[in-house]
């Protein structure tokens, strides 16, 4: 027993997926918890005959450990460097790192990066971190150090946004703020050349929804003669790739006057006085009840309907009712972008939602594009829970 943690043991048999990698490991397959262990406590897991399995973050819940090295080897600051450096070399090779056009790109996607708990987004010099999970949140002082050591010049603040993710059970009462720098006023990121303001102090998530990156890149490149609806806009990241793409019209709706706001400054960044252009904040459902047929491209972007999972089949209702009327109302010939971001909602459950709202409005639909989530929100191929994000390009007659 090498390494300075505590042992934590598993019931005989339980070690399977450990043996297949996988991050969690549930509360159900602990024999033995020591005494003294403290949430967000660094454990080293044991089979029942005392073998070494991993080290991970100890947590109150389902999933009592999340393993953070499958190696018997000692949490850090090296180790951090080293597992920083590995993110950032994955976004290296995929060439965000060095495209003059976007300088916005998830550093770390928690399990995705094998951090399990953590999320690290750059936004053109400043790192916006969110802890899941109270290990984490415990050790931002050296995760933010080891962020600052690899991202060196390109750096200019990190800035801790744990207050609403972290676990409330450990009793924390974690603040947002910076941990490194400070905030320059009027920050602006670009993406494909766009550009935008990001609030990572107010806004949600970290402050823009980098996933959907690609798939706004599809738009811009679809939207041509097109009148567009960007529904669930927020900061209007697809008005904008519309717009760039030579859409006749853009309506962006929302039902955060927030989110308007902010669309809004956007397109005045990149389309000052634009005509094209109009925001609405309005409810989705009510926006959708009588369109006609104005729009011959629609984006729907809902946030996650489902949670948990006895909220599922609520939320496959609430994806059949929505893309319903995009499919009753679009005008023929339209092109029907429409997403899921439940974690819990599968591939084959999203999609079969919208074939049943297909099958209402008796329409003709192909599938053009099936989409996913990009190359810096990764899936580790041993934790497939980590794939989130589903999206169907609908061609609708
Ligand atoms: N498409 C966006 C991200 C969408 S996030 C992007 O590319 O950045 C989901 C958005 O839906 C949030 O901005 C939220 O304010 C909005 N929203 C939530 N419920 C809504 C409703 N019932 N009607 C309209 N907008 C809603």
């Amino acid at each position: 027993m090498s390494n300075p943690y505590k042992d934590i043991f598993l019931k005989p048999g339980k070690e399977q997926s450990l043996n297949r990698f996988h991050p969690w490991v549930f509360s159900g397959a602990l024999k033995f918890v020591p005494s003294g262990l403290n949430e967000g406590d660094l454990v080293t897991v044991r089979t029942a005959a005392g073998e070494f399995l991993g080290t991970g973050h100890y947590q109150i819940g389902s999933i009592a450990v999340r393993i953070l090295t499958f190696s018997d080897e000692a949490i850090d600051l090296p180790f951090w460097e080293r597992k920083i450096r590995n993110a950032w070399e994955v976004r290296k090779s995929s060439g965000l790192v060095s495209d003059h056009e976007t300088n916005v790109y998830r550093l770390v996607h928690g399990e995705g990066d094998g951090i399990p708990g953590l999320i690290a987004d750059y936004y053109n010099g400043v790192v916006v971190m969110q802890a899941h999970s109270v290990g984490v949140f415990l050790q931002r002082r050296d995760i933010a150090e080891a962020i600052k050591n690899v991202l060196g010049s390109s750096l200019t603040a990190i800035y801790d946004k744990s207050a609403k993710t972290v676990p409330f059970k450990a009793g924390l009462t974690p603040e947002d703020g910076y941990l490194w720098g400070q905030a320059i006023a009027g920050h602006e990121v670009m993406e494909y050349g766009l550009r935008f303001r990001v609030d990572w102090e107010e806004g949600q998530k970290t402050g823009f929804f980098i996933d959907q990156r690609e798939n706004r890149s599809l738009v811009l490149k679809l939207s041509a003669g097109r009148d567009v609806l960007n529904m669930f806009c927020y900061t209007g990241g697809f008005s904008f790739a519309a717009m760039k793409g030579g859409a006749r019209l853009v309506h962006s709706v929302d039902s955060s006057v927030k989110a308007i706001e902010l669309t809004n400054q956007n397109v005045e960044l990149n389309f000052p006085e634009d005509p094209r252009h109009e925001a609405f904040a309005t409810d989705a459902f009510t926006y959708l009840k009588d369109i006609k047929d104005q729009y011959d491209l629609i984006i729907l972007d809902p946030p996650a309907f489902a949670k948990h999972r006895d909220a599922l089949k609520q939320a496959l209702l609430g994806y059949k009712r929505l893309n319903s009327r995009a499919f009753e109302q679009i005008r023929p010939g339209g092109l029907l972008f429409t997403f899921s971001c439940s974690q819990i909602v599968s591939r084959e459950k999203f999609r079969e939602a919208v074939f049943s709202a297909a099958a209402i409005s008796g329409r003709n639909v192909r599938i053009l594009y099936q989409l996913s989530q990009p190359s810096d929100h990764p899936v580790n191929i041993y934790h497939p829970e980590g794939e989130y994000l589903k999206g169907l390009v609908l061609y609708v007659e």
